[in-house]
């Protein structure tokens, strides 16, 4: 059996804001096995970012925010390291991939010296050698011509070739764990292809735990094994792909799903839209968060806070947060 590389047990993340801390994370709970490539999706604003950011404690505890739970990563609690000990954990053991690179990437230094520059400080490469498997690494994500390469400037490459310096810096000291944060929003259509083949090629060859963030479920549905539903700071649904693609048992779930355009739907029909947005932080709901958007909503929803629970006659680990999906009433 795969153990699990991530395990992130009951996370909350606070932030501290003018009316007091809210809470932008609440009791997080999944895992990503080794070489597993788990997806976590949800619409802008639902946490999936405050998750991945809260992982490797990017938010600064003493001005920021303030984290509960665990974060079991390769069984050591991450939550518990010292900011020496956590800069050894970022960069080395977990990267991270976001979706600008152009932002993400020094404009002033050729990408080859900032692969370099990655190499000496994690691996203690240095001069020629650095240069070399600077390189290899150009080489191993698909770049054409490395050694040439090495030597252009962010603002020279195209913004699919930006993203793949993103990711060889990412994985240039063999990290046990990739965050993809949207690494393909930014890009157009044929070069997100190309990106994602990239990420599975490597979660593969390397047998490197990937946690893919994105707002697409069309991504999900090709390259993940597992996927969880992120709304309003929770995971609100998590299952196996298939399943969920086949029998998603929460509202939101549905919603998404069914706002996938659709090759074969009647191209006379409206894309469905989820009703609403999602709150603010400071506006969370009573009961069940999804209720004032949800169709299924009954006074009991606005009352109960729903938990996380295995849906009944589902597959194994099947999980949803409804009152409906619960009780085996289900929602159709
Ligand atoms: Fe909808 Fe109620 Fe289920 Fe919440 S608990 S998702 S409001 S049916």
């Amino acid at each position: 059996m795969a153990k699990n590389i991530l395990e992130v047990q009951n996370l909350v993340t606070r932030f501290k804001t003018e009316q007091g801390l809210m809470k932008a994370l609440d009791g997080v709970s999944f895992h990503v096995e080794e070489g597993e490539l788990v997806g976590l999706v949800g619409e802008s604003g639902c946490g999936k970012s405050v998750m991945s950011q809260s992982i490797m404690r990017l938010y600064d505890e003493k001005t920021q925010a303030r984290y509960e739970g665990k974060v079991l990563f390769n069984g050591r609690d991450l939550l518990t390291l010292d900011e020496k000990e956590m800069q050894r954990v970022r960069g080395q053991e977990i990267t991270m991939v976001f979706q600008d690179a152009l932002s993400a990437l020094d404009p002033v230094f050729p990408v080859g010296s900032q692969i370099a520059e990655a190499l000496r400080i994690h691996q203690g490469l240095k001069g020629k050698e650095a240069r070399e498997q600077a390189e290899e690494m150009l080489r191993l994500v698909g770049i054409p011509s490395p050694g040439e390469r090495m030597r252009s400037y962010p603002h020279e490459l195209s913004g699919g070739m930006r993203q793949r310096v993103m990711i060889a810096i990412a994985l240039c000291c063999h990290p046990k764990l990739l965050i993809a944060d949207e690494p393909t929003t930014a890009l157009d259509v044929t070069i997100q292809a190309q990106i994602m083949e990239l990420i599975v090629r490597l979660n593969k060859q390397l047998n490197m735990g990937v946690l893919l963030i994105t707002h697409d479920l069309a991504v999900i549905a090709e390259t993940c094994t597992r996927v969880a539903v992120m709304y309003l700071g929770q995971i609100v649904e998590e299952a196996d792909v298939k399943t969920l693609f086949r029998r998603p048992a929460h509202p939101y779930t549905r919603g998404l799903l069914r706002s996938i355009p659709r090759l074969d739907g009647d191209k006379r029909e409206r894309l469905f839209v989820i009703g609403g947005t999602v709150p603010l932080l400071s506006q969370i709901p009573q009961g069940c968060r999804f209720a004032p958007r949800c169709p299924y909503a009954c006074e009991d929803c606005g009352r109960r806070e729903p938990e996380l629970l295995p849906v009944p006659g589902g597959e194994k680990d099947h999980l949803a947060r409804c009152h409906k999906a619960a009780d085996g009433q289900g929602v159709s």
